[in-house]
Parts: structure tokens; sequence; C-alpha cells
């Protein structure tokens, strides 16, 4: 492929070390039939492991410059589509959908850092479509997404993804297998999707109004945080869910495991109902 400027605002690391680029495609498990999907194809390095005999592969790529590269590349093989968009802006469902069935599809992806949250929201959303997904994301957010109640790096992103799926950290990336070279340490993470959430939290939104209320200022107690999150409750109501989840008000959000949240959403929509949503 010719020679293509990298553009910072894309995001753009393009990955170039083989080990690792094989090492990932391994990690998708394809077998023959499987759908795949790919994110930010770049120059198609991953893009030639994953297109393999048997397999229909759409990617998905926003570069206006790379587009046509891309269909030059991989126009010999009809199972391959080059899909010119932005990811944050298709119809995921709709264009998944559009083989006519409901097969699973896998993900493979070094995402654009930039864009990583809103894309991770993105698959939890739809996670339906997922049988695997194969992700590359800063070191840091995958620390946030596999961290245990406790650390500095759990959050929202720790809490929600863990009601939906099984997560692994499966390698480090050093920022010389890219070029350019990014500043920081690269993760490259498995997430598979749970046939039904961990636990029951009671009502999906609710629940993360909740998580989101707990951790929206850090340094403040759990009490201080959801009296401010707009959870429909009054402050005894508040109060009395957690007396009765035996969580102390006093403590901090990023202490809440993902069964105590799940507790605490079920009693609050109970305690909801009976005060009545505000
Ligand atoms: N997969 C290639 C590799 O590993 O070398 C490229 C990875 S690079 C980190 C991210 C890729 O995502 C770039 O090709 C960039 O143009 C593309 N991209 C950036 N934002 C995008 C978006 N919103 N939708 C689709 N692709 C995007």
């Amino acid at each position: 492929m010719q020679t293509i400027r990298a553009r910072k605002a894309l995001g753009q690391n393009f990955l170039v070390d083989r080990r690792v680029l094989s090492r990932i495609a391994d990690l998708v498990e394809i077998e023959p039939g499987d759908r795949v999907l790919e994110i930010g194809p770049g120059k198609g390095a991953l893009t030639g492991l994953l297109a393999k005999e048997g397999v229909r592969l759409v990617a998905v790529e926003l570069d206006t410059r790379l587009v046509p590269l891309l269909r030059e590349e991989f126009g010999d093989n009809p199972r391959v589509e080059i899909v010119h968009d932005d990811i944050l802006d298709l119809d995921l469902r709709k264009l998944l959908a559009s083989e006519g069935d409901d097969q699973r599809w896998k993900v493979a992806a070094n995402l654009p850092y930039n864009i990583s949250t809103p894309v991770l929201f993105l698959f939890l959303d739809n996670r339906d479509l997922f049988s695997r997904l194969i992700l590359m994301l800063q070191k840091e957010v995958g620390d946030r997404l596999a961290a245990s109640p406790g650390t500095k790096e759990y959050g929202i992103l720790s809490v929600l993804f863990r009601l939906h799926f099984d997560i692994m950290r499966e390698l480090i990336v050093k920022p010389g297998c890219f070029h350019p070279v990014p500043k920081v340490d690269s993760a490259v993470l498995s997430f598979v999707p749970l046939a039904v959430p961990r636990v029951n939290v009671g009502d999906e939104l609710f629940f993360r109004r909740l998580v989101k209320g707990a951790f929206s200022m850090r340094r403040k107690t759990l009490w201080n945080c959801l009296r401010g999150a707009g959870l429909g409750l009054s402050e005894e109501g508040i109060a009395d869910a957690l007396a009765r989840c035996q969580i102390e008000p006093g403590r901090r959000g990023e202490t809440l495991s993902l069964d105590e949240f799940a507790s605490l959403s079920r009693t609050m929509l109970e305690l909801r109902g009976v005060e009545g949503v505000r």
C-alpha cells in the first residue's frame, strides 16, 4: 500500500509488528463460516490476516484516503466489504443484520484511542450481536475494564462491563510495535458476552444511573454522590436502601462490588415503587 501520512486526529498508530498482528488474529479464533467485523482497518495489516477463506469480513474505515486502497487490495475477495463510514454514526445493528440471520459476529479492532470509550459503549449496548471481541486499547483503559473494587482504576467501565462480559487481558503491546510510535503502552483484551447478566440489577437504565452517580465525585462519600444523582428517591429513601443493603453511607463508590451495586439497584427500585417515582 502506498505511503500515507498518519493522521493524529484519526488516532492513526499503525501496528507494524508482525508477531503482535498474528497474535491478535489468532485471538479472534476465526473458523470457516465466521463473520468478522473490523473497526479501523487502516492500511489493512490485520485485515489481511482476518480475511481467511470462508470468512465474511466487514471492515469500517473512516479515512477517505485509505478506503480506495483497501478496496483495491481486497477487491478480489467478494466476502470482504470495506465500509466507508464513522463507526459512531452508522447503524451497527442494521449493517450486521443485513446477512439475514442472527449468526453472531466476532470483532477485531485496534481502536483509535480518542474514540475508545464511545466504541466500548456501542459494544456494550449491542452485545447480543457478538460472540467474541478482541480489542486493542490504551493500557490504562484496559486496566479500568478489568479492575477490581477498591483500586484506583475501578470505575464505571469496570462495573458495567463486568455485568455483561468475561474479560481477559491477553497481552501488553509496547509503543515500538506501532508507527508512528504512541506515547503510551497498549493492551489487547478479549471480551466474551455473557448469555445472561452476571447479576440481576432490576432495571439496566436505573442501574447505570446509580453507578454513574456513585462515581460522579470520587473524593466524596457514596451518600453525597447519591443524594445528587437524580435517582428519584428522597434522602430518607436513599438512606433506607443503603441500610437495607448493609452498605455504610460513608463508603466511597469505588469500594462497592458489582453484587453490592446490583442489590442497591434492586432495593432502590423497590423503594421508588413505595415512595412513588419523583
Ligand atoms: N487496524 C490498523 C492497524 O492496526 O494498523 C489501524 C489502527 S489505527 C489505531 C485506527 C484506525 O481507525 C485508523 O485507520 C483510523 O483511520 C480509523 N478510524 C479512526 N476513527 C474512526 C471512526 N470513527 N470510524 C471508523 N474508523 C476510524
